[in-house]
């Protein structure tokens, strides 16, 4: 068992980074709105994340740290839409098994808290009771102890806590609804205080938070809709563009995404009003019907398949030249 896990884990786990979003994706899959995540030595050493999602109940503490225990997946046609971000069912326990992990749970309908941990080679779940507030922390500490060949891969201290900051940038740009507090060496870094969705103005705030004021303060509302398709987000004109090169988020139906054709579309609309050498800077979030866009379900990789190619990428390229020809010259 303790190897099938090793080897998921190699799929799901990758570095520090690719643990606290797995984390995450679960807390906010638990309807938590606030999450805490100290990490210690970029995450090496230690990512501790705390949520007050609903928690997980003292029978199901042992079967969250079971692979496969708890697909997400009721039926094939969920594959399709996926609604819920996890739904592979194996991330706690791959996690697990290449570190020290500690979970500790408490639903607000039961009265006491309890703790989690694997042990041994048959990873047998042990269990004991714990004081937690509603909600659910999990500790993990010495990432890839027992696996020299991937702690081998692992970056400087430096860049894999960069990594994680990253990781929760994209998170925080996707969800202005929740709180989200980093910690580093127990001091915090990062604080995204909780926004309103509807409200531009505040969630203009939250863009500044994570791409900085520069790119906020000039950045374009854009909002546009042709059936079936919905952009809205924020782009900079020329000026803003130096500097930022790395401000360039794309969410596609809430994820977000690296896509060729979508960063095609833009640099098109870009190449029509700014210099061309100009870097495109943008957050923006793009919907479509989940039936006309296939994801990969690959943990690590960001990509999609439109199924109308040309449509996405017209209307693309129009709603973002519109945007552009409205600034001020
Ligand atoms: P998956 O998310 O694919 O179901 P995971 O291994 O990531 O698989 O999580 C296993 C299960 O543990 C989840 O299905 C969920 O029931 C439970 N779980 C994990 N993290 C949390 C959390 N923060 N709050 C509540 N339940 C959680
Ligand atoms: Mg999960």
């Amino acid at each position: 068992i303790e190897l099938a896990n090793q080897i998921a884990a190699g799929e799901v786990v990758e570095r520090p980074a690719s643990v606290v979003k797995e984390l995450v994706e679960n807390s906010l899959d638990a309807g938590a709105d606030q999450l805490v995540i100290d990490v210690e030595n970029g995450g090496i050493k230690r990512i501790r994340i705390r949520d007050n999602g609903c928690g997980i109940s003292k029978d199901e503490l042992a079967l969250a740290l079971s692979r496969h225990a708890t697909s997400k997946i009721a039926s094939l046609d969920d594959l399709e839409a996926i609604q819920s971000l996890g739904f592979r069912g194996e991330a706690l326990a791959s996690i697990s098994s290449v570190s020290r992990l500690r979970l500790t749970s408490k639903p607000a309908q039961q009265s006491e808290a309890w703790q989690a941990w694997t042990a041994g080679r048959d990873m047998a779940v042990q269990i004991e009771p714990a004081a937690h507030p509603d909600g659910t922390s999990i500790d993990i500490q010495d990432i890839f102890f027992n696996t020299p060949a991937r702690r081998k891969f692992l970056r400087t201290e430096k860049t894999e806590f960069a990594h994680i900051d990253e990781t929760l940038k994209r998170i925080a740009l996707s969800r202005f609804d929740v709180d989200i507090t980093l910690n580093h060496q127990g001091k915090r870094v990062r604080h995204y205080p909780r926004v309103k969705a509807t409200d531009e103005n505040s969630q203009r705030r939250r863009v500044a938070k994570v791409c900085g004021a520069g790119f906020a303060d000039s950045a374009l509302a854009i909002s546009a809709n042709a059936e079936p398709y919905q952009l809205s987000g924020w782009i900079a004109p020329a000026e803003a563009c130096r500097h930022q090169a790395d401000i360039q988020y794309c969410f596609v139906n809430g994820r977000m995404m690296k896509d060729k054709l979508l960063s095609h579309a833009i640099r098109q609309a870009y190449e029509r009003y700014l210099l061309p050498e100009r870097v495109p800077t943008y957050v923006l979030y793009f919907c479509l019907p989940p039936q006309q866009v296939d994801v990969n379900v690959h943990p690590a990789k960001h990509e999609v398949r439109f199924h109308q190619q040309r449509q996405v990428h017209d209307f693309i390229m129009q709603a973002v030249a519109n945007a552009l020809s409205q600034q001020p010259q």
